[in-house]
């Protein structure tokens, strides 16, 4: 007779599978119990898949709409600029904020939710930026 690690009723030895990795070449566990915790085991695992399943999917709508919030905002910021560029309200300058170079000058936008904060970068600097920008994130 051997006593079940998981029941705790002793039954006799022909009530556990074989396990030569224990000491009396017998299962700790009872074949009723191997069973019902493979079951349990093998829902816990379903369980899990489908949570782990259903945040990926979360995580993949909340990355879409923050990618279409920010084009729909990138949009309305570069309106704007362009807009208040035209009526003279906003100046552009005629040279890069940061190297001093002239040329084709850029809007770029720190935060797209302040459309009218701008820095005047050239198309080198812009780049650079955004480059370094994405290397951090
Ligand atoms: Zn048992
Ligand atoms: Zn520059
Ligand atoms: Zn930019």
């Amino acid at each position: 007779m051997k006593t079940c690690c998981r029941c705790k009723k002793e039954k006799p030895e022909s009530a556990y599978h074989k396990d030569r990795g224990n000491p009396g070449g017998l299962h700790y566990m009872c074949r009723d119990c191997r069973s019902e915790k493979y079951y349990e085991d093998h829902e816990n695992n379903l369980r899990m898949t489908r949570q782990y399943y259903s945040k990926n999917v979360d995580r993949q709508i909340e990355r879409v709409r923050n990618y279409r919030e920010r084009h729909k905002k990138r949009a309305a910021a570069f309106v704007a600029v362009s807009s208040k560029t035209r009526t003279g309200r906003i100046k552009k300058p005629g040279i890069c904020s940061q190297c001093g170079s002239g040329g084709i000058i850029h809007a770029h936008h720190e935060d797209y939710n302040k459309p009218l904060e701008v820095e005047w970068l050239c198309q080198k600097c812009h780049k650079k930026l955004h480059r370094e920008k994405r290397s951090v994130a």
